[in-house]
């Protein structure tokens, strides 16, 4: 044997020692010795029964790991038997140029010597090839599944009567179809795939399947690069290109990709959506679309592999190939690339999606919903009840007016005799003037200069009579309430004007002071303020009236105090008993036989209506005191 000979037959040799002993690692961490299996006994004393499961790339491989989780959860929950699961990986198919595989072959026929598994399932197309080839030298008479296999990858003419076949079909037309309608801007599909024998045979037949669709969209093939340089391209794709995730188990430069980082790493720098028809890669990284049920298949090759167990003849276990599920879009994904739900085909699923502000904060929007309309009743209940006061307030002021107009009515009839006196006065003294200045017209020779001075004496007492009369007018006038800036003492002044008769009339003092130098201005209705001095020294004449001894006097006495103007009407009569003093501003509180009862309770209201107090008290040395108080006008 020459020495380039024995290089090339001890090769393969190493390889394959590697090989035995990688498998034989990865057995002896993830199955029990098949003897010891043999020995072990379940609760009834039966067998387990045992399954062979053999990986194509690996245990942790995607896609197919999530596959043969989801086939051995099946069967353990499902088998009315134990299971003794033992697992093996092809581990040949991961290179790209594939080793030989006598030696794992040996090394199962070794370890299964005397005690074949009671059944064996592939998973994936690599271990489905395998188990095929092998099967005469290695296994003939255990019952086989090959399952999570393409249609395209079973060799139809090795299949035995120990065979059954749960397949897949994978429809790349259907798939790069889904792209163009979510997508119907996409010009270009770049197909991510690695460079194993598996994927180099994929992407052949995706190049022949596609033919029909290339006057819609043209293809870039990333079979034949390193990932890393795959990467960069992802970076930078042109507008409307779709990124499609074919396998990436082996990549160009030999790199072997297991898990899910490699579509992660895409996925963090790729400037395009991408799709797959592989659900296990569905979750984070894809925008999704017609898949893969990994569900389904698990079910189905359970079902397969319990009704073989069950004593079942394996070709007369059909299963049809497993076309993709429904299609279903991870909601992230659609937000990302801005995809519109309403270009979903029909029947879609999207799921993942994230809970608007709506969903999120529920019960505290409700909360400040219902705060909101708690306190907007409350405003609207709040506005409507001031706007109802207000028209209570106005109608108030009208009831005010009208009964003060009534009670001065009243008032001014108790007045008659002291207006009657009143107008008597200039009227008698215009009556005699004239009469005198007849007389002197009627001598001869006029005195000119006295004539003048009568009838100007004439015209002062027809002043004093209408000023009398003018007075009388505006008390009685019924004018609505109306608030103006007035000079206290000049309102008051002129009500003493009117009762000083009266007050004279029955013997009463009426004295009236006001400080000379301080004015005291008030905004108010003056006839009502009016009203409301002349009620009160009427009440206080009244009252004197009913004594007949000791002083008889009503004294009315302006001052400043403070921010208010007061009024203060004293009198010499009996005063207000105890008991009667917290009533007396009541309607219909009377002492009097023919009285009302509301000059007082008009009083108060009018003064209220003025922003004033009144009080009524007793003096220390006998009558009455009442305290009118008014803001002064600022
Ligand atoms: P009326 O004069 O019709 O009785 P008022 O409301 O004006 O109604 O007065 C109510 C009552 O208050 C009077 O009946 C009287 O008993 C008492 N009163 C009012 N002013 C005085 C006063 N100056 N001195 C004593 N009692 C008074």
């Amino acid at each position: 044997m020459s020495g380039r000979k024995l290089v090339a037959s001890v090769k393969p040799r190493i390889v394959a020692v590697a090989l035995l002993c990688l498998g034989t690692a990865f057995c002896a961490g993830v199955c029990s010795n098949p003897i010891d299996a043999a020995q072990q006994r379940d609760v009834y004393g039966r067998e387990p029964k045992r399954v062979l499961l053999l990986h194509s790339f690996g245990r942790d491989f995607l896609p197919w790991s999530e596959y043969a989780r989801s086939i051995k959860t099946n069967l353990e929950q499902r088998s009315p038997w134990s299971l003794d699961i033992q697992e093996h990986t092809l581990l040949t198919a991961r290179f790209t140029a594939p080793g030989p595989e006598g030696p794992f072959v040996e090394y199962l026929r070794s370890i299964y010597q005397g005690r074949p598994p009671d059944i064996i399932m592939s998973v994936g197309g690599p271990a489905a090839g395998f188990v095929q080839r092998h099967r005469s030298d290695l296994f003939s008479t255990v019952p086989m599944v090959l399952t999570t296999v393409e249609e395209r990858l079973i060799d139809r003419a090795r299949l035995t009567e120990k065979d059954t076949v749960v397949s897949v079909r994978n429809d790349f037309v259907a798939a790069f179809r889904d792209v163009l309608q979510v997508l119907p801007e996409t010009r270009t599909i770049a197909l991510v795939i690695g460079a194993s024998a598996l994927e180099k045979f994929w992407l052949n037949e995706v190049k022949k399947d596609v033919r029909s669709l290339e006057d819609r969209v043209s293809f870039v093939w990333y079979g034949d690069l390193p990932f890393d340089e795959i990467l960069k391209r992802a970076s930078s794709l042109p507008p409307d290109t779709a990124l499609f995730w074919g396998l990436m188990s082996v990549d160009a430069a030999g790199v072997v990709h297991e898990g899910e980082s490699a579509l992660h790493r895409l996925r963090a720098v790729a400037n395009a959506p991408i799709f797959c028809f592989e659900e296990s890669f569905f979750g984070s990284d894809i925008v999704g679309g017609p898949m893969h049920s990994i569900p389904e298949l698990g079910r189905k090759t359970a079902d397969a592999a319990l009704r073989i167990l069950g004593g079942e003849k394996p070709a007369d276990v059909k299963i049809e190939p497993i076309e993709y599920a429904a299609p279903k879009y991870d909601w992230r994904e659609l937000q990302r690339w801005g995809i519109s739900e309403s270009n979903l085909p029909e029947g879609s699923e999207v799921v993942f999606r994230e809970p608007g502000i709506w969903e999120k904060y529920r019960w505290q929007l409700a909360m400040i919903a219902a705060v909101i309309l708690i306190q907007t009743g409350l405003i609207s209940g709040l506005l409507h009840e001031r706007r109802r006061r207000r028209l209570a307030e106005v109608e108030s002021r009208q009831r005010l007016t009208e009964l003060a107009h009534l009670n001065r009515y009243s008032a001014v009839g108790e007045l008659t005799a002291s207006i009657a006196h009143e107008l008597n006065q200039p009227l008698g003294s215009i009556l005699t003037n004239a009469e005198t200045a007849e007389l002197m017209l009627r001598r001869g020779s006029p005195d000119l200069v006295e004539i003048s001075e009568i009838l100007s004496d004439i015209r002062r007492d027809d002043q004093r009579a209408s000023e009398v009369i003018r007075r009388l007018r505006s008390m009685l006038r019924k004018a609505p309430f109306e608030l103006r800036d007035i000079e206290l003492s000049v309102t008051v002044r002129e009500v003493i004007g009117f009762v000083r008769d009266l007050a004279a009339g029955r013997n009463i003092g009426l004295s009236f002071y006001s400080p000379p130098d301080t004015g005291l201005h008030v905004k108010g209705d003056p006839i009502q303020l009016q009203q409301v001095v002349l009620n009160l020294i009427l009440n206080a004449l009244d009252a004197i009236s009913e004594v007949q001894t000791g002083k008889r006097e009503v004294s009315v006495i302006m001052a400043r105090a403070g921010n208010f103007a007061e009024i203060c009407v004293g009198d010499t009569g009996p005063g207000i008993a105890a008991a009667d003093l917290k009533t007396i501003f009541d309607p219909f509180f009377t002492t009097k036989p023919q009285g009302m009862g509301m000059g007082l309770a008009i009083v108060r209201t009018i003064v209220e209506a003025h922003h004033g107090t009144i009080s009524a008290d007793n003096q220390p040395f006998g009558g009455a005191l009442f305290t009118v108080r008014l803001p002064l006008a600022s």
